[in-house]
């Protein structure tokens, strides 16, 4: 006998249940303030139809009002929760919204895994999972379908109906479900009219249904072979498939120079999971969604969901049920796709793990990592990080075998990496007469590279023209009147714009400060450039690319497609140009200034300035023509710059690791940061300090050993005509602050006109 059938056997008696102890309660939660949870009873009635993910309205407060809440748990007398309901005093749920879930079990577990850990409510994180399309049902309408009354098929024979009305009900007799009207009359070949007088004698009957009527299939790419790996490629993917193989979780960094051939090894490790009928997800940063990309992907798969910006609320809604449905086999997108509810999951790939674009900027303020990292162990999984210059997070994770580290450190086919030489600004300031932003050398390189047939790539990380407007009688500097940031002059419209809140005025004529009339522009940003490199190389065509420039969906991707061509023979903008470019005919790239972010007030100044001018390096030499990089510099000696000028990950990583462990920065603690802002000065740093005192407090009771820093101002000391404080908090790796905050959240009280927010593992400290 099984081992299932003895567990039947001996199981209790069913349980008797006495009517008080018959009740279920549905616990809910909403989008907005006050986020509950709640819970509610379900009457008899609703009891089939709801579910953990289903919407519900329900009562709330003392008026009763109407509101739609997400059901997160259903609790009766036997579950765990059971204790924590007190069915007596529960006001019942006044309907159920939806038919199924819209958000299954898996992703609603992962998003009360993000509601803890980023200490969010889970009904502001529920609305970031499932998007508004599928919420709002967009791309969907309401249509009737007709059907045959019951016993009316048995009857039919003997009816005495005029003919028209006769063929209509064996139409329906024969032809299944689903009819709708307009289908019905076309197929019988009449009007409305007899069809109506039908449903009005109750023997057609009909009823109504959403479905779905955008959709937006891409067309498929012409087939591509697979390519030979590599020693280094079939290594790393011999790895993976073990992983695949044996339906585990395990988390892979692979550090993989530039050029390396790291999309290579995804592509055949998710062909490996596609064959045992899963499902991939891969995360790019949103500016790597280029057709390149795409293309790549599709020429490989049969069906490929590409999850980009542009995408409309319905468009994205219709690819969401694709997913749901089983029909994708890829899925690639920015930060969000990895909610893409695949419904059987085999492989995730985050490349270019390194980039800030994968920490969201609002609540809730999530790391798309460490959600896929979750996910990975949830579906017991295999994910792949990839970058040739890992975030030192991740780098530290695969030292502590949390990760296992996969290296691809040479180019494919043997390509050398390109040789980066500096050049130090200071000494070529005190050489030359001109001001402009490009050394002479660098001005020689440029034109023996276009000359020998070569293209060129400059990356400025700073957009405008000038990036300060100062005046040279009083040394006044322009600042927003709503940031306290200094405002860049954009030339073309002749407007000083702020970066920040994108308040803009007429370029000043005169200083605001003492009225001296003769101001300066000082500083250089990428239209600055451009005239420049114009001014320079007449001859050569030129083209700006940074945020100002490509606005308009599409001109990303115009733009690249003239550089490939070879149309445009020099690209500058901002590291925008930097990331996952593969054009092999490009032999030089020059860095016009590679200091623009290494003075910044946050720790990880260093390890942005290293990963960019790495990454822009990595975009040249990767043809047989080979290449170079130039890199302008007024710190030449600065470890981060020595670091990339010979490509050492590593070296780097060895150099910047101790001074983290010295102060306790991740990833040797954790961190957090709580940021004030409120129109009053005065009341943003009050309640900052309050908000420390309760912070401290708590740590205290809950015996918590962690590290209150400030309040002070932040960096970026007012922002959209607000003030703002921070309040940084840090612990040891194993102290989990989260408690701690949720703790002091609820304790904390609000003020008026002060907004707080709360983010764990920040990336952004300005
Ligand atoms: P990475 O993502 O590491 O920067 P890519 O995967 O973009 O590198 O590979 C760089 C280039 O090398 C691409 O054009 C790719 O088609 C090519 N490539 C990758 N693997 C191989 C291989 N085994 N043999 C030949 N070419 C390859
Ligand atoms: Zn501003």
């Amino acid at each position: 006998m099984s081992k299932q059938n003895r567990l039947f056997e001996t199981e209790p008696e069913p349980w008797r249940l006495d009517d008080q102890d018959d009740w279920l309660a549905a616990r809910v939660v909403f989008a907005q303030a006050p986020f509950g949870p709640y819970d509610y009873q379900i009457p008899a009635e609703f009891q089939r139809q709801v579910c953990p993910g289903v919407r519900l309205t329900v009562p709330l407060g003392r008026g009763n009002r109407f509101r739609q809440a997400y059901c997160v748990d259903v609790i009766g007398p036997f579950h765990a929760q059971a204790s924590t309901v007190n069915p007596q005093r529960l006001k019942p749920l006044a309907s159920v919204v939806d038919e199924r879930p819209i958000i299954n079990g898996p992703l609603l577990e992962l998003a009360k895994w993000i509601s803890d850990y980023y200490v969010c409510p889970l009904g502001n994180v529920i609305e970031t999972v499932v998007p508004p399309g599928i919420r709002d049902g967009s791309g969907t309408r309401e249509m009737l379908f007709l059907a045959l009354a019951e016993g009316v098929s048995e009857q039919l024979p003997k009816l005495a109906l005029p003919p028209k009305q006769r063929a209509i009900l064996e139409a329906l007799a024969a032809g299944g479900s689903d009819w709708t009207p307009r289908e019905l009359a076309d197929t019988v070949g009449c009007t409305q009219g007899p069809i109506t007088t039908l449903r009005k004698k109750g023997l057609v009957i009909s009823s109504s249904r959403r479905v779905r009527s955008v959709s937006h299939v891409i067309p498929r790419e012409e087939k591509e072979q697979n390519l030979i790996l590599n020693t280094d490629q079939q290594r790393a993917l011999h790895s993976i498939n073990e992983v695949v193989d044996r339906g585990e979780y395990q988390g892979f960094l692979m550090h993989g120079i530039t050029g390396s051939g790291k999309t290579e090894v995804y592509i055949r490790a998710i062909q490996k999971a596609v064959e045992f009928g899963r499902q991939a997800i891969v995360l790019v940063p949103e500016i790597s969604l280029t057709p390149q990309t795409r293309q790549r992907f599709r020429a490989r798969f049969d069906q490929v969901a590409v999850l980009h910006s542009h995408l409309t609320a319905a468009q994205r809604a219709w690819h969401w049920n694709e997913i749901v449905n089983g029909n994708v086999q890829v899925i690639i997108g920015a930060r969000s796709a990895i909610f893409a509810p695949a419904p059987n999951l085999g492989l995730i790939v985050l490349d270019e793990e390194h980039d800030g674009s994968f920490k969201q900027d609002k609540a809730p303020r999530y790391h798309a990592r460490e959600v896929a990292v979750w996910r990975a162990r949830q579906a017991k999984i295999p994910i792949i990080l990839g970058s040739a210059t890992p975030a030192l997070d991740s780098w530290h994770r695969a030292q502590t075998g949390e990760f296992k580290l996969l290296s691809m450190p040479s180019r494919v086919l043997n390509l050398p990496l390109p040789d980066v030489a500096t050049i130090d600004l200071r000494v070529d300031f005190g050489n030359r007469k001109s001001r402009g932003a490009i050394s002479q050398k660098l001005r020689q390189e440029i034109r023996s590279a276009i000359n020998q047939g070569g293209q060129v790539i400059l990356l400025l990380n700073r957009r405008g023209f000038a990036t300060r407007i100062q005046c040279p009688g009083c040394g006044h500097v322009e600042y927003c009147p709503d940031c306290s940031i200094p405002m860049t002059h954009h030339r073309d419209g002749s407007k000083a714009v702020c970066h920040y809140c994108d308040f803009q005025m007429p370029e000043p004529q005169s200083c605001s400060e003492c009225g001296y009339a003769a101001i300066r522009f000082a500083g250089i940003g990428t239209q600055k450039l451009e005239q420049e490199v114009q001014a320079i190389f007449p001859d050569i065509p030129c083209m700006r690319m940074d945020t100002d420039t490509m606005r308009k969906p599409g001109s990303h991707e115009l733009a690249l497609s003239r550089f490939r061509e070879g149309e445009i023979k020099i690209l500058l903008g901002t590291q925008m140009i930097a990331k996952g470019l593969d054009f092999p005919n490009v032999t030089l790239v020059g860095v016009v200034n590679a200091d623009t972010a290494l003075h910044f007030p946050d720790f990880r100044a260093s390890e942005r300035t290293f990963g960019l001018v790495t990454q822009v390096a990595g975009r040249s030499g990767r043809g047989p023509k080979g290449g170079r990089v130039l890199v302008q510099t007024f710190s030449p000696d600065n470890p981060a710059i020595i670091a990339a000028k010979s490509h050492d990950y590593l070296g780097f990583a060895q150099g910047e690791l101790p001074s983290r462990q010295e102060f306790g920065y991740p990833p040797f603690g954790l961190l957090a940061r709580i940021v004030i802002r409120s129109e009053s000065q005065e009341k943003a740093k009050q309640f900052s300090e309050h908000i420390a005192d309760v912070i401290q407090q708590v740590a205290e009771e809950l015996e918590k050993k962690i590290i209150v820093l400030g309040p002070a101002p932040a960096p970026v000391e007012k922002l959209r005509g607000k003030y703002r404080f921070h309040v940084l908090i840090r612990s040891g790796p194993d102290c989990h602050l989260q408690p701690v905050i949720q703790r002091a959240s609820a304790r904390i009280q609000t003020s008026e006109n002060v907004q707080w927010i709360v983010d764990i593992d920040p990336m952004d400290m300005l």
